[in-house]
């Protein structure tokens, strides 16, 4: 369910209103619906998806590092011995 964020033009308040189907959305205020629509929070959350998957590829990047640093740790130990 689309849910878009609107500045009304009558009272210039800001609200998120969840749009079902072809419902008009009304201002919660006033009740006008000559709203003005601003940026969908579909387009954010995309956004910030794409974003923790990256952070997330990161982590995973840093642990295989780790992993490989511990590995050769090992081997110089058993080097030694
Ligand atoms: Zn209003």
């Amino acid at each position: 369910m689309p849910l878009y964020e609107y500045e009304c033009r009558a009272c210039h308040e800001y609200c998120e209103v969840l749009v079902r189907g072809v419902e008009t959305p009304a201002c919660p205020s006033c009740r006008s619906t000559d709203l003005e629509r601003l940026q969908s929070s579909f387009g954010v959350s995309s956004e910030a998806t794409r974003q923790s998957s990256l952070g997330r590829a990161r982590k995973a990047g840093s642990k295989e590092r780790r992993d490989k640093q511990h590995a050769e740790m090992e081997a110089v130990r058993h080097h030694d011995h």
